[in-house]
């Protein structure tokens, strides 16, 4: 079978980054599954969906189409041949994908998708539910932790560089709503698996948490 590595965690504990990085080094495959909630809920938001109608967000599921590449960045998404570029990343996207993600049928309908990227040589997989619940049988499991003070300068710093308006404060107390929601929501919370190794990137660059999982993998 095609070899998996799940990276989970919660929101800002530098998946996307890390995720990217170790699939360069291994030349896997990957999949940014927060990027696939983010189209659901980028596409819900575009059509002017409610989102809380099930039967609309699961028909938007079954349009969703997309592909990832590891570009310079991190993982980089297109939907339909559409580049999605920094729209995904948007706190508004980002806001509406964790309710829709909370949403059991929607998680169920994009089952099957996420799975088809599990292609040879391998799959890096970055998520809350790679190693519980998509991947379970994943070759090696990688939990990325981080405080939620550090987490929130990590995406204030990033929002930033894009240009959007946003204060420090604000952001906190929003990871902080995001982090309960996805903890404590019925489906698929954001846990350890109870086979993953735990790394804590509180205190540690990028490239000492890449050599970090690189080694666990290797071992
Ligand atoms: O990681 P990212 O911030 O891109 O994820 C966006 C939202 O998608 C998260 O807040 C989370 O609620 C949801 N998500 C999820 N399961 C995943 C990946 C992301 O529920 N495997």
């Amino acid at each position: 079978t095609v070899p998996v590595l799940t990276i989970d965690g919660p929101s800002g504990a530098g998946k996307g980054a890390v995720s990217a990085r170790v699939a360069g080094h291994l030349g896997w495959n990957v999949l940014d599954s927060g990027a696939v909630y983010r189209s659901v809920a980028l596409a819900a938001l575009e059509a002017d969906v409610d989102l809380t109608d099930e039967a609309a967000l699961v028909e938007l599921c079954s349009q969703v189409d997309l592909e990832f590449f590891a570009g310079p960045e991190g993982i980089e998404a297109s939907l339909g041949g559409r580049p999605l570029g920094d729209a995904l990343r948007a706190e508004a996207v980002g806001e509406a994908s964790s309710r829709v993600a909370a949403v059991p049928v929607v998680r169920a309908a994009l089952l099957s998708l996420q799975r088809r990227f599990r292609r040879p040589p391998g799959l890096v997989a970055d998520g809350r539910d790679m190693g519980t619940v998509v991947f379970p049988d994943a070759t090696v499991k990688v939990f990325l932790d981080a405080s939620v003070e550090e987490r929130a300068r990590r995406r204030y710093r990033q929002l930033k560089e894009n240009g959007e308006d946003v204060t420090f404060d604000r952001l906190l107390s929003d990871l902080e709503a995001r982090d309960r929601r996805d903890r404590e929501r019925a489906v698929s919370p954001t846990v350890a698996a109870a086979d993953a190794v735990v790394v804590d990137s509180t205190d540690l660059s990028l490239v000492e948490v890449v050599e970090r999982v690189v080694a666990i993998v290797g071992d």
